[in-house]
């Protein structure tokens, strides 16, 4: 069999590492053979090349053209190509590829994800925004293209693994767990000025700071309810959140006949994209096991939407539809950007989105059609939330 031909879009971030981790641990145990087509990062020249080499890829490329010149001196001699600019990353995500790990956090990930998609092979998707700002054109696009989509978010792993695909009729609710964030025993006052540092101390997963943050307001778990919505079809009203500090069982799929399915793995993102790497098989890896007699107990709260207005926005824009999610996802990323600057406090980052909702309802924004619209429809919601960012 000819070597699997791998790419890893945001090869540098919290997914990206533990990608290369699982890769490594692949060519250790020579499980299957693959080579590096492309990996590509936002700015980070250094760790990038230092990937690119000891991984042997094609190409290295940064979006950020500043940091192409120190990209090509670290890879000076290697014959490893290296590119710059967000036009490069998209290109680097067309070259040929059988599995794309779509690893870039924020809108920014949709072009070079949808170039992606356009291989009709494999890929396994991280990144959640993408779904939330274009879902319907996304997954028609999956389609068209006959790809394999791989839900690597670990909540949305654990639903595919439970999913009856050939009865989806079936399917009664499905709950995807949350859990609570750091700040989910805090007074309201306390959250309202909490810092970035305490945001991004997240009590069971170690992540990027985007989605450090969104999980501190239960942004992330609203996205991830209309991330579940597009790639599972689930109407939103059989979609719920529960939360689950210990952050054990990944997600729950009740059925018809009274049966809950649910899916139980350590907090580690290396257990979704060994998944990923491997679907229909299994690999072999040495993620840390699942000790329950040690974990002793799970626990299991509701949501509460007052102290997490976040997740209150993100329910009503998948209510909502059309233009709401991507308007949503767009002024949430501006303002969860300002608040890791130390520009606003924390409670500002709900009362961002919501005025920027509010504002894409009054002024009737068009709900896009293509996925140009998106993009001017994400820079819209954007500039509004820039305005009310410094009001
Ligand atoms: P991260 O911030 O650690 O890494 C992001 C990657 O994207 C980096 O390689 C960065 O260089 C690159 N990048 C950032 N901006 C870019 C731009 N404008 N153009 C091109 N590349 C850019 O983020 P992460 O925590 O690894 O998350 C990545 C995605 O996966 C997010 O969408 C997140 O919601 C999703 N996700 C992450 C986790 C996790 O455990 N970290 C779990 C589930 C889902
Ligand atoms: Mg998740």
């Amino acid at each position: 069999m000819s070597p699997r031909r791998v790419s890893i879009l945001g090869s540098t971030g919290s997914v990206g590492k533990s990608t290369l981790d699982v890769l490594a641990q692949v060519r250790a145990s020579g499980e299957f053979s693959f080579e590096i087509e492309a990996l590509t990062a936002k700015s980070s020249a250094p760790l990038l090349a230092e990937q690119a080499i000891a991984f042997g890829a094609r190409i290295a490329v940064v979006a950020d053209e500043a940091a192409l010149p120190e990209l090509r001196d670290r890879l000076r001699g290697t014959g490893i190509e290296a590119a710059g600019g967000p036009v490069a990353v998209v290109e680097a995500a067309s070259r040929p590829a059988d599995w794309t790990m779509a690893a870039i956090v924020g809108s920014a990930g949709l072009a070079p994800t949808i170039a992606a998609v356009l291989h009709g092979a494999t890929l396994a998707l991280a990144n959640k925004e993408c779904l939330v700002s274009a879902g319907e054109l996304f997954m028609s696009e999956v389609k068209r293209c006959g790809t394999r989509l791989l839900p690597v978010d670990s909540e949305h792993n654990a639903i595919f693994q439970v999913y009856d695909f050939e009865r989806p009729n079936s399917i009664e609710r499905i709950q995807l767990t949350a859990s609570g964030g750091p700040f989910r025993t805090w007074t309201q006052a306390a959250i309202d000025t909490a810092t970035p540092a305490e945001a991004c101390r997240h009590p069971t997963w170690s992540m990027g700071a985007k989605i450090s943050v969104d999980s501190a307001s239960l942004m992330n778990k609203g996205l991830e309810l209309i991330e579940a919505h597009y790639l599972f079809g689930t109407p939103p009203d059989r979609l719920e959140v529960l939360v689950h500090p210990q952050s054990i069982i990944h997600s729950l799929v009740s059925y018809s006949d009274g049966s809950v399915l649910a899916h139980l793995g350590s907090p580690d993102m290396r257990v979704p994209i060994a998944h990923a790497l491997a679907w229909p098989a299994r690999l072999a890896t040495n993620s840390a096991r699942l000790d329950l007699a040690s974990i002793g107990s799970l626990t299991f709260e509701a949501a509460d939407s007052a102290r997490f207005p976040c997740l209150g926005l993100a329910v009503s824009a998948l209510a909502e539809g059309g233009r709401a999610p991507a308007v949503l996802n767009a002024a949430n990323e501006v303002a969860v950007d300002a608040f890791l600057q130390g520009r606003i406090p924390f409670g500002k980052i709900a009362s961002i989105v919501a005025e920027t909702l509010e504002t894409a309802a009054r002024e009737a924004w068009d709900t896009p059609a293509t996925l140009s619209q998106v993009s001017e429809l994400d820079e819209a919601a954007r500039r509004a939330a820039n305005v009310f960012l410094n009001e």
